[in-house]
Parts: structure tokens; sequence; C-alpha cells
């Protein structure tokens, strides 16, 4: 090996990697291990790239802005909510000084976007309910400028408290942001936190097209805030973030049309996850189902790596959560298509039947 890579940062060097599902399973020809929608849309290009695109393009700001119920100055574009944490953190925090808080289990990026940029992460679990911890988050307060609740929570599925979000708004008033992200909301779209933006000045909602838009690969996410936090945050973002091929189909995807579709995917998809959460909780070897808010639910198994790997060999990719922080051994399956969750099902059933399940039981 090149000793040229030992130039690369410390940091670099040590960092352990966001382990996505597709880095990390791969083959199969049902996917249920993303989250994301199976149920696709087909888009239209203009076919001309010669010039460069608007750094934010207006047309598809005012398409958001639109959709999410706020102002255009409310809204800032970027590739992916992903890179959206990430700007959060390289604007608002201080590298080696000021600190994030997370509450897991949750959402994996938060602490990889925190450690990448020597920015310190407080883990703040959520209680056995899974709610918000608040005298633990609230006494751990000092350097932090970020708290991070996501909701529905990934990978568990439901709701933080409305309640508590505000309470934490509340208490974080011009001390420090309280990003909500709400890459799922569009499964409970009641939920939304951002009729609060007009009232808390340190309310940050990340949104993304991945997930409900069925448009994980176009990388297209938001951040909705107040006009100065969004203008903090410009001045860090790349100068052109987003292709303009990305912006051509985000916007059909935000038209009246596009957004209809997507509503009929959500009814879809919510009412096959309620008839899989029902399903699964007759299966023996499960032994608890997460309730769920969102497009993926969350089983608690005796081995979920032997589960992964049994519905992998028969070509179906669900998720082992198991590296998450008090959840003990859990699968997370995303919910696909009827046709999907009709062959899914069919293969978790086989497993309670076979004699390798029976003997993980009997232990
Ligand atoms: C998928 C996901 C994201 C990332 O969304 P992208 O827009 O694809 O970067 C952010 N937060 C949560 C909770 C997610 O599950």
């Amino acid at each position: 090996m090149s000793r040229i890579s030992s130039l690369a940062r410390q940091k670099v060097q040590q960092l352990v990697p966001y382990a996505s599902a597709r880095l990390s399973m791969s083959g199969g020809s049902v996917w249920l291990n993303a989250n994301e929608n199976s149920l696709a849309t087909d888009y239209e290009l203009s076919g001309q790239y010669n010039r460069y695109p608007d750094c934010q393009p207006k047309e598809l700001i005012s398409a958001y802005a639109a959709y999410a119920g706020v102002e255009t100055h409310q809204v800032l574009t970027s590739r992916g909510a992903d890179e959206g944490i990430e700007l959060l953190i390289r604007s608002f925090c201080e590298p080696g000084q000021d600190a994030i808080s997370i509450c897991p289990p949750t959402y994996g990026m938060y602490k990889i976007s925190a450690e990448s940029q020597l920015v310190d992460v407080n883990i703040v679990p959520l209680t056995r309910d899974l709610t918000l911890d608040l005298p633990t988050l609230f006494a751990q307060q000092a350097n932090v400028k970020l708290v991070f609740i996501c909701s529905p929570n990934n990978p568990t599925g439901d709701l933080i408290p409305r309640e508590q979000i505000v309470e934490v708004l509340e208490f974080y008033k011009d001390k420090a942001l309280v990003v909500v992200d709400e890459a799922y909301i569009e499964f409970a779209p009641e939920a939304s936190v951002v009729g609060l933006l007009n009232q808390y000045s340190n309310l940050v909602v990340l949104r993304t097209l991945s997930k409900a838009f069925a448009l994980a690969g176009l990388r297209c996410g938001f951040t909705l805030a107040e006009p100065s936090v969004i203008a903090a945050l410009r001045q860090m973002i790349a100068p052109y973030p987003v292709p303009a091929p990305v912006a051509e189909i985000a916007v059909q995807a935000l038209s009246a049309q596009g957004q209809q579709k997507m509503r009929a995917t959500v009814s879809q998809i919510n009412s096959l996850r309620d008839s899989f959460s029902a399903f699964a909780t007759t299966l023996s070897y499960v032994s608890k189902v997460y309730p769920s808010k969102a497009n993926y639910v969350l089983l608690s198994v005796p081995d979920a790596a032997a589960l992964v790997s049994f519905i992998a060999e028969q070509g179906v990719l669900i998720r082992n959560q198991s590296s998450q922080l008090g959840l003990g051994q859990v699968v997370r399956v995303s919910i696909g298509s009827a046709a999907e969750m009709a062959q899914l099902q069919q293969i978790m059933s086989s497993y309670s039947l076979s004699p390798n399940s029976e003997k993980q039981e009997s232990l």
C-alpha cells in the first residue's frame, strides 16, 4: 500500500464510515433494506446542460416552499438531507469546541458528520418507551449548538411526542438549534412541526425526496429554517450543489400531479405496512413488532443476522439494526410493493418452520 495515504487527516484515518444499506449488502432482487419507495415514477429531462445551474434553483425552491407551506427564504436545497446535516454542523459548530446532541437509537449520519468535523457528540439515549429523556438532554447542554431529533424516528418508526419537541425548543431558545429530521413525514403528515417555524427561530426541519417521493437516486433534500439560519448555511454550501437534471425532476415530483402520485403511494405503503405488522405479530420467533408511522417496521427476533441471511439467500434484502444502542437483536423491514411484501411474508413464514429457527427459539 502506498504511504501517500498517510497524508490524510488523522480523523480520516480513524473514521468508521456510515455503513449504508447499499454498501453493506449486495445482490438480491427485492430490496427492503434502505427505506426506499419501490413504487417509482418516470420523469422527463430537457437534455441541455451546457450552463452552470443556479445554486438554489428558483423554481425548485418555490415548488418546495409551496409544498411545505413556508416562505421561499425559509428553504435551502442540497444533495439529500444528508448534506443538510453536514452543512448545519459545518455552519454552526466550532471544531474541537462545540457539540451536538443525539438521541439513539436513531439515524447514524448525525454522529458520523459531527465526528468527521471534530465536533463532539453528546449521546442521550431515548427512554424505554422511546421518547426523549429531557432531564438528561437538558443536563448536558454545555457547548451544544445542535440537537438532532428524528421523527418519525429511524429505525424505530415511531413519532417523538410533539410536546417534547416544543419543550426542547423552549429550553434551547437563543442557545441552540433544534433540528427535527422529517425524512419520513409524508407517512404521518399531521405530525410535522413545520408549522412551528414562525414561532421558534431555533427550529430547523430536514426533508428529503428520497423516501415518500421515491427519488433516493436523485439526491435532493431540503432544510427549512428561519431566513438568517438559511443564510448561514448558504455561506458554506458548494456553488452548484444541485445538478440541473436533478432540479428538473424534483420540480416535476413537486407538481400537483407529482404530489398526488406521492400521496397515492403513501396510502398504499401505509396499508401494506399495517398488514405486514399484523402478519409479523403472528410469527412465533418475533418477540416485538415496533409500532410504525413510517415506511418500515422494526422487529425483535432471537438472531437478527441469521434471519437477515436466511431471507437474503432467497433474494430479499432486509436490514440488521442490532448494532443500534439499546435495541438488542432487531431487523428493519422497509415496506415495498404488494408483490414484494407477499414474497417476503412467504419467506418469513417458512423461517418459523425451519429447524434453525426452532433451535434458536429453544435457546
Ligand atoms: C434517509 C434518511 C436521510 C437522508 O436522506 P437523503 O435525502 O437521501 O440524504 C436523513 N434522515 C433520515 C432519518 C433518513 O432516514
